[in-house]
């Protein structure tokens, strides 16, 4: 049984020495430190959407020799001792771009989607406070509110929040701050 390299960044199957795989063309995705690796072609697809690459193709790669990969690991580990490193690519092409896929603006569909996954209906909620919007619209001006805008206000906090998600992403960040966010236009 071939011992295990990585395992596939989306599906998490392994990915065995000298095994052959995917790679992102986007060079972010390739810092030893991110490193994503794809078992196959639809699993670097699922990570496209929600990065919003706007031009990437899946590069086939073959994983290095368990050899290869201990010496590699120790010589970069050296050299991060020793210095701050660029990123060293140890994945190595071994064919012309298999499949090539050019994104371009979200789709509707894709805009609800970060990571694949379609907004259920409790996703859909109301994301600001009605009442004291409402209060906050009549406070500064007398006027009223019609009640399809906190809707239309809670898909800009979500459309925000999705970009916020994106942004912590390629910064390599499991949590969303605030600097993710756009500031306020005033
Ligand atoms: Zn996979
Ligand atoms: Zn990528």
């Amino acid at each position: 049984m071939p011992e295990t390299w990585l395992k596939c960044s989306a599906c998490r199957n392994d990915i065995t020495y000298g095994a052959v795989h995917q790679v992102c063309s986007v060079s972010t995705c390739n810092r030893s430190r991110t490193r994503l690796v794809f078992c196959t072609v639809s699993c670097w697809d699922s990570h496209v959407a929600m990065l919003r690459h706007r031009d990437a193709w899946a590069v086939e790669a073959r994983a290095p020799s368990k050899e290869v990969w201990v010496r590699e690991q120790a010589s970069e580990a050296a050299a991060a001792a020793a210095a701050p490193a660029p990123a060293t690519r140890t994945v190595v092409s071994t064919a012309a771009p298999a499949v090539r896929r050019v994104v371009g603006e979200a789709s509707p569909s894709a805009a609800a989607a970060v990571d694949g996954v379609t907004l259920t209906e409790a996703e859909r909620d109301m994301l600001v406070v009605v009442s004291k919007m409402k209060k906050y619209i009549k406070d500064r001006s007398g006027m009223n509110c019609g009640d399809s805008v906190a809707e239309l206000l809670s898909d800009h906090v979500r459309a925000l929040c999705d970009d916020a998600i994106r942004a912590a992403a390629r910064d390599e960040r499991k949590t969303v701050l605030d600097r993710d966010l756009p500031r306020p236009r005033r």
